[in-house]
């Protein structure tokens, strides 16, 4: 079963391809973003240290997504295979599970790449109206995204891992491009 890092920027459809893909393949979705949404939703310590962060679309300190993506990983139904959405998010989080991966011998397959112009994805969270989907917020992700996030992809093109998918196209097309990459 294929293991997937999705990368790409905010509203480039990584959490609807994600769900998708591991759906067909009966592996699970791990999505960083969704497991701290459910904390804050809970008012969990861990949510309500990540709430600072998110409410103002900055990154959520290293040590706490770590812990949770270590735990997460470490669970018997991701033994088989998974796909990793919103993480890493900048390269400390990637060399941390390079090596955790090593560790457990499960080396990711693929890092796939979702590229959508600019413009299409602040069209996009604008639409689909999350509570840290204003524009101001949309901003600063876009920048937290152009800074910390987008300097990964060199980082797995020198392990030449990455596949560039078109995602600024229909959903179903999305989908079969990533189908035939597996
Ligand atoms: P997402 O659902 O992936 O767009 O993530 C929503 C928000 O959760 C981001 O804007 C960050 O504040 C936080 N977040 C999600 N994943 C990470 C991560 N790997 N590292 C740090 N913060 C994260």
């Amino acid at each position: 079963m294929p293991r997937l890092i999705f990368l790409g920027a905010p509203g480039a459809g990584k959490g609807t391809q994600a769900s998708l893909v591991a759906g067909l393949y009966d592996i699970p979705h791990i999505s960083t973003g969704d497991i701290l949404r459910s904390a804050v939703t809970d008012q969990s310590p861990l949510g309500l240290q990540a709430q600072l962060y998110m409410d103002k679309g900055d990154l959520v300190p290293d040590q706490l997504v770590v812990a949770l993506i270590q735990e997460r990983l470490n669970n018997p139904d991701a033994q088989k295979g998974w796909i990793l959405d919103g993480f890493p998010r900048n390269v400390a989080q990637a060399e941390f599970l390079d090596s955790l991966l090593n560790q457990v011998e499960q080396p990711c397959d693929y890092v796939v790449s979702l590229e959508v112009p600019d413009d299409v994805l602040v069209q996009r969270m604008l639409e689909r109206g999350r509570a840290d989907d204003t524009e101001k917020v949309i901003r600063n992700r876009l920048k937290v995204y152009r800074e910390q996030t987008s300097p990964l992809i060199d980082f797995y093109l020198e392990r030449k891992k990455v596949a560039v998918i078109n995602g600024n196209q229909l959903t179903e097309g999305v989908t079969a491009d990533i189908k035939s990459l597996i």
